[in-house]
């Protein structure tokens, strides 16, 4: 014999010789399969139903949403909170949506306030440690994202998308689960061009974004109750490139009939435009970069700019001139012109995007960085990124030191951000960037925070492929992974919640 119970947003059944309770079906999850459900991931469905849990009996392991007490035993449960969270979702680069109009959107700029919180530990050269460690994620070349998707709780997943694979972390049992995909679901898998995904602003239950996959743009949804993922076609055409948006377009360069195209679509109107993008590279593309009204793709043979509304622009480098996409992106001049560094075999020099006439500024040596988070060597470039760098430590001449993530914040007259500054290396920038294999390994480099003090967070002994760093912000905490490494090091972010 069983009952049925019936909440606002799920239909359970009670088995009345257990007396436990299993999930039918729930608003945006569809119809559930609860054998599928183990036991230890309860905690986990709890949270993410809004749903009871005991606290003094042991009648059942969970029990619908909105019940108070027992009613085997009358004893009080534990009502968890079945309203969507509210804090700010991570995407990585390009899903920043809080940033100001004048800053590069694309790049990894977040406008958390980290270093409110991490200037308060102790100020370089004291050695700091992490304060936690979670094992990453099985297949360890991932991208991140972190937010409540609908649910009352925020959630980490991390997709491997040069393999498809969907992971996702529960924290009730320290496990990264691999969700399946339902029947029908489209390969994740997007591998012609650097990964970028679309976060929904006011997402439904189990809506995670737009992403980019070899066969077209999907719309993906995910089911942590029965471990699985489906999607929903988008656009159906081969992406060479990530999607990105501008003015409330989205875009992204795909295939159709063999052809490169620039494909854009209102979300709010239905509206879809194509433009011919002729001559231009199927692949290899960078994420996109928005500002001043337009998208920016850059690729190592010229940039793709387009403007809503408009036909898409292709421009090839200058003769000779070969950008250094790998330094990491974009940076603004004082007057608000975007550059980008390259070298022209003789030296290198910033070229100014998105001008039919591009000015060329010839630098000294090379500069990391994007977004006026700029580094030559050890030292920051205030002022504009042609100018000297600002020696305040001459020590930090045999340092090289690589910009991982700037926060954006108005009060600040210098950037601030994650840095990792690699010892005792005097060798090419490129050298030290290259990926695994010919790159050189770096036998000691440190986390470090540049701010109003500057903070040593951690230290990294035998680093190769640089690059691969990857700063996640969830769950209170701001987290670092490295392909190569089996823990992800985290630093509590107290003052940022
Ligand atoms: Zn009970």
């Amino acid at each position: 014999m069983t009952y049925r119970w019936e909440t606002p947003a799920s239909v359970w059944q009670e088995d009345e010789r257990s007396g436990e309770f299993a999930l039918l079906a729930s608003e945006g999850l569809g119809q559930v399969d609860w054998q599928a459900g183990a036991r230890g991931r309860l905690p986990d469905v709890a949270r993410l139903l809004g749903a009871s849990l005991p606290t003094a009996c042991g009648c059942a392991p969970i029990y619908p949403e909105g019940f108070a007490f027992c009613p085997n035993c009358g004893k009080p449960l534990r009502r968890l909170p079945g309203t969507p969270a509210r804090q700010p979702g991570w995407w990585g680069p390009g899903g920043e949506s809080l940033l100001p109009r004048h800053v590069p959107h694309g790049l990894p700029v977040t406008s958390l306030p980290l270093g409110d919180s991490l200037e308060e530990r102790p100020a370089a050269p004291h050695p700091g440690r992490p304060d936690l460690a979670m094992p990453a994620p099985p297949n360890a070349l991932c991208v991140f994202a972190a937010a409540h998707y609908g649910f009352p709780e925020q959630r980490l997943l991390a997709l491997a998308h040069t393999r498809g694979v969907l992971q996702y972390w529960d924290p009730a049992a320290a496990l990264w689960h691999v969700l399946a995909p339902d029947e029908g679901a489209a390969s994740l898998a997007f591998t012609a061009s650097c990964y970028a995904w679309l976060p929904v602003a006011e997402p439904r239950r189990g809506e995670v974004a737009i992403v980019p996959t070899s066969a077209g743009l999907q719309r993906l949804w995910i089911n942590p109750v029965s471990e699985s993922y489906r999607t929903e076609t988008v656009l159906d055409a081969p992406l060479v490139a990530a999607p990105g948006t501008m003015r409330r377009h989205i875009a992204c360069l795909a295939l159709f009939e063999g052809r490169v195209r620039l494909w854009s679509a209102r979300p709010d109107t239905g509206a879809v435009e194509e433009f011919a993008c002729p001559d231009v590279p199927e692949g290899g593309w960078s994420r996109p970069i928005g500002y001043d009204g337009r998208l920016f793709w850059l690729h190592e043979g010229g940039e793709l700019a387009w403007r809503p509304g408009a036909a898409p622009l292709f421009t090839p480098w200058p003769p000779g001139w070969q950008p250094r996409l790998d330094f990491g992106g974009p940076t603004q001049s004082r007057d608000g012109r975007l550059w980008h560094i390259g070298h022209d075999g003789q030296g290198y020099s910033f070229l100014e995007l998105g001008s039919e006439a591009p000015q060329r500024m010839p630098i000294d040596g090379a500069r990391l960085g994007f977004a006026n988070f700029l580094f030559r060597r050890g030292h920051p470039v205030l002022d504009e990124p042609w100018s000297g760098e600002h020696v305040e430590d001459q020590n930090q001449d045999d340092t090289l030191v690589l910009p991982l993530l700037r926060a954006f914040n108005n009060n600040r007259s210098q950037p601030s951000g994650l840095v990792l500054r690699l010892h005792k290396y005097t060798g090419r920038a490129e050298e030290a960037l290259e990926a695994r294999g010919q790159g050189r390994v770096i036998a000691r480099g440190t986390v470090e925070w540049i701010g109003r003090r500057n903070v040593i967070l951690d230290e990294v002994i035998r680093l190769s492929h640089p690059l691969a760093c990857q700063p996640v912000v969830y769950d209170g905490c701001l987290w670092l992974h490295h392909p190569d490494w089996n823990l992800m090091r985290g630093w509590r972010l107290e003052e940022a919640q």
